[in-house]
């Protein structure tokens, strides 16, 4: 099992966080000292692998070329398997549509230079669907074929979007929240082969743990919720999830480079 998606920095103990029955979990860096802690746990624990970027509502840090240099400086670690999160987030609003689309254009660039999985989040305002629209017009501009629709929305025009470019699609806990129709509805049309799983940790707890923080080992909730949906055992989804996310972000091979057991 693994967790594709988490912010172990954010955990209140990110040691304990890390779950040695997990196989692999990804950490997620949303700004430069966060994204050099995400590589100072790679580094820490065999099972945790790094992405580095800036986050959609940090956008304007990513107009600092001190900070595009240290985030491109780090991307070239072996252990880092993705670029991002990046992308279009217009719930919080907390920069502006053109901060966040220069943001995304620097990371597409960095993650197709490097072939490293680029990781896109996406969040609309209530009741619009202009951040959805405006990211799968993005992905398709930038054509990098190697990515995740991370904490994927349900809007049917990204994940055509997504899918067309061959990307993974990643279900996060709110698949199992009563609310998630779109999701739901999603999650048993996406193939087999582009599916994911993740956390999102500390954010976003599944059911039973919905309303408590989140951690990476949660993930069996989630994964258990996607194998009952889809009809199939988790025992046989498993190892699809698993090989899914090995072809995303390389880990093994990452590992090895790395020279790190
Ligand atoms: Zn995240």
């Amino acid at each position: 099992m693994i967790d594709t998606h988490c912010h172990l920095d954010r955990c209140e103990d990110p040691t304990a966080a890390v779950d040695p029955q997990l196989a692999a979990l990804v950490t997620v860096g949303t700004d430069l000292e966060r994204s050099r802690w995400a590589v100072s746990a790679a580094r820490r624990h065999p099972n945790v692998y790094a992405a580095v970027g800036v986050h959609p509502n940090d956008a304007r840090l990513a107009a600092d070329p001190e900070v595009r240099a240290g985030i491109e400086a780090l991307a070239e670690d072996p252990l880092v398997v993705g670029i991002g999160e990046t992308g279009f987030d217009r719930h919080w609003d907390a920069a502006t549509p053109s901060e966040q689309a220069a943001a995304f254009e620097w990371q597409a660039e960095l993650a197709a230079r490097l072939d490293k999985a680029l990781i896109l989040h996406v969040r609309d305002a209530q009741g619009s669907s202009e951040a959805s629209e405006q990211a799968a017009a993005a992905i398709t501009a930038a054509g990098h074929r190697r990515g995740v629709l991370h904490c994927f929305n349900g809007s049917p025009r990204l994940l055509e979007a997504g899918l067309a470019l061959g990307w993974m699609v990643s279900f996060a806990g709110n698949l199992t929240y009563r609310s998630a129709g779109d999701v739901r509805a999603a999650a048993t049309e996406v193939p087999l082969d582009r599916l994911l799983v993740e956390t999102d940790a500390p954010f976003l707890a599944p059911v039973p743990h919905r309303g408590k923080r989140n951690l990476p080992a949660y993930v069996r909730h989630t994964a258990a919720y996607l194998a009952e949906l889809r009809g199939v055992p988790l025992a046989e989804l498993e190892p699809v999830l698993d090989a899914n996310a090995e072809r995303l972000f390389g880990l093994a091979a990452a590992r090895a480079a790395a020279g790190v057991e």
